[in-house]
């Protein structure tokens, strides 16, 4: 006797014999392969395809828009339908989800089109509802990951259900705080984990974007956890739909493995998000326009290139370690000179003079003076470091 959805199926099978009630599942409902394949033999859920696509509205707001836009994803390339039901918004007053009505309305869209659902939740009760009404994958916002307490106490209802799980970053770009929220959801028993680069909220964003990409910190997360399932999400990034595209292909670009992209029949309508979603004709044209590249080749002459380019890069890597080496050797130096004269560390004037000379030079070879200022930023910082610890020592020779 199959389950009538994923939820039954999971608190009705806890040990091997869920897996054997998955197999009958699958044979009489086959669109559900791929939790019996995620289960069985301990694949990621979001591992069926590359690049994985999730698209839909960002809000479920009527029946008809939910319809109407499943009806276009389902002849797509997209793997999973998104529908906000509960929406977490910035000031009170505006929409804040349909709640239950809008979980009948994805439940819909998996029996008529075959396409599993997901939606946003937030605390213990969304989370009941959205598995009673066999939502297939939860995420979980960016606004609730900043809550250790809250996203513990999701993982802990989740235990024992294998609910496949997105975790958007929290908004403050806090690499290890992602992490952590992803670790409860995995210690929790979950083992089909995908992160969503979602941007990170700032004072001042980062011209052009809503959400300032930072690309550094989901690059870091990919470092620690290469297993993850790393999904961007250029709608929220981007915050305006003619740069969507634009931002999707620049994360193929750093190997994240999926899109998320906010999907509307009538976008400039929508109740949230409006600015930043698409319609499905322009997320057609999106996905065929996405170029999926590889992280090997082939190609043996592009390898021998690389292989080349690789080993010059790797001897000028060790060389600039020395030469750095060498200059904190002369800050140290440097150092007992400014002790032993009874002078400060740190002089603002020749530190000006330090900067202005080096975004003199980098414009000369074509280099940021933002990137320059940075790392020269670090560089001095260590020097400083240097110093002081030198101050505090007893005094020594000064080298010749
Ligand atoms: C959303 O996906 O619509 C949403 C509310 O996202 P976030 O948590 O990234 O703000
Ligand atoms: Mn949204």
């Amino acid at each position: 006797m199959p389950f009538k959805s994923l939820y039954d199926c999971c608190i009705n099978a806890k040990s091997i014999d869920y897996c054997y009630h998955c197999i009958e599942y699958r044979v009489c409902w086959s669109q559900y392969y791929r939790f019996k394949t995620s289960y069985l033999c301990n694949m990621s859920f979001f591992k069926t395809a590359r690049p994985y696509i999730i698209a839909g509205p960002c809000s479920a707001e009527t029946r008809e828009q939910v319809m109407a836009v499943a009806a276009e994803l389902a002849g797509m390339n997209v793997q999973l339908m998104r529908a906000g039901v509960w929406k977490p918004r910035t000031r009170p007053g505006a929409f804040e989800g349909n709640s239950q009505p809008a979980l009948e309305w994805l439940q819909e869209v998996k029996q008529t089109y075959n396409l599993p659902v997901t939606t946003e939740v937030a605390d213990t009760n969304h989370l009941e509802l959205a598995l009673k009404y066999g939502i297939d994958v939860i995420w979980i916002g960016a606004r609730t990951v900043v809550n250790p307490f809250q996203v513990q106490r999701l993982a802990d209802a989740l235990r024992g259900t294998n609910i496949p799980v997105m975790v958007k970053n929290p908004v403050s770009p806090d690499v290890d705080l992602w992490q952590g929220a992803i670790e409860r959801f995995e210690k929790a028993g979950i083992t089909s984990v995908a992160d969503i680069h979602r941007g990170f909220s700032g004072y001042t964003a980062a011209v052009g974007y809503r959400n300032q990409p930072n690309w550094p910190i989901p690059i870091e997360l990919k470092r620690r956890k290469p297993e993850l399932t790393m999904i961007g999400d250029p709608s929220h990034i981007s915050g305006k739909r003619v740069r969507v595209a634009e931002v999707a292909q620049k994360a193929l670009d750093m190997h994240f493995d999926g899109l998320m992209i906010e999907t509307h029949p009538d976008p400039d309508a929508a109740w949230s998000d409006a600015a930043q979603q698409v319609t499905p004709a322009q997320l057609r044209t999106i996905l065929s326009q996405l170029i999926v590249r590889e992280e090997t080749t082939r190609d043996m002459s592009g390898q021998e290139q690389l292989e080349y380019l690789r080993q010059s890069m790797d001897s000028l890597d060790a060389e600039i370690l020395d030469l750095v080496a060498r200059r904190m050797e002369l800050s140290g130096q440097i150092g007992n000179v400014k002790k032993s004269c009874n002078m400060t560390v740190f002089q603002p004037s020749r530190w000006s003079e330090i900067v202005d000379g080096l975004c003199a030079r980098s414009n000369m070879h074509g280099l940021s003076k933002d990137f320059v200022t940075e790392l020269y930023q670090k560089i001095h910082n260590e020097s400083i470091r240097i110093q002081l610890s030198v101050m505090e020592d007893a005094p020594k020779e000064i080298k010749k």
